[in-house]
């Protein structure tokens, strides 16, 4: 049986003398692993339609156990993005994460079509030339937009014990409770992470924005490194 994937390259490894298995994150099937038969010999034209992060059609052919790769069309292969080594390095980490966080073959167009929208804007004509977007704010709208289409949304419209509005300074994310805790409730909590007035502010934006819009804003640097920190601990804490 042949099945037919719109699929993005997640992942490669080698195995045998010749061959290598692929993750793909599909839009009909979440995540799959499939394997491409002699891909790495020097005559195979498959390779190229599957080079990470590549948006491709594939083919795989299934009866049981994993599927083989029997052909691949790339339908966009985020040039710019590969050829820079900060927006490479970012995709790399928004990939990764995306890989530890799902399970395979649990279909969520929502995930696939986040993920592309975060290759589209990171490899979007402008963004690297006139280096109109932070790629590293950009991966951290992807994470927390991650979070929350995996059931994971963290709360920061209130604080998450006592529901309270959060005083301007002296708030806390806690991993165990999935969101922000006002200045009173932090006390009580090991494991908290200051969060900054403008943390919290990007936090609520995230969630009401799509990723081409966050593109937009211009964000300092200790917020990013702030988020950043919150999104490790959460996704350790997930993971
Ligand atoms: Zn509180």
């Amino acid at each position: 049986m042949i099945y037919n994937y719109t699929g993005i390259i997640l992942g490669k490894y080698n195995i045998g003398e010749a061959d290598r298995i692929y993750i793909i994150y599909t839009l009909e099937a979440g995540k799959i692993r499939a394997i491409a038969k002699g891909v790495r010999k020097s005559q195979a034209k498959l390779a190229g339609h599957l080079e990470n992060f590549t948006l491709s059609n594939i083919s795989v052919a299934k009866t049981r156990g994993m599927g083989k790769i029997t052909g691949a069309v790339a339908e966009n292969n985020f040039s710019r993005v590969k050829n820079n080594f900060e927006f490479l390095a970012e995709t790399f980490k928004s990939a990764g994460i995306l890989n530890k966080l799902v399970k395979e073959e649990e279909k969520d167009e929502r995930v696939f079509n986040l993920f592309l929208e975060f290759l589209k804007t990171m490899n979007s004509k402008n963004a690297i030339s006139e280096n109109s977007i932070a790629p590293s704010f950009l991966t951290q709208g992807f994470i927390f937009k991650l979070f929350d289409c995996l059931g994971y949304k963290i709360e920061a419209n209130v604080c998450v014990k006592c529901g309270k509005s959060f005083s301007q300074e002296g708030n806390y994310f806690s991993a165990e409770r999935g969101g922000i805790l006002c200045r009173n409730c932090a006390a009580g909590f090991k494991n908290r992470i200051k969060t900054n007035a403008n943390a919290i502010k990007i936090i609520r934006i995230f969630f009401k924005n799509n990723i081409k819009s966050l593109a937009k804003l211009r964000v300092e640097p200790k917020d990013i490194n702030n988020l950043r920190i919150i999104s490790q601990e959460f996704f350790r804490w997930i993971a």
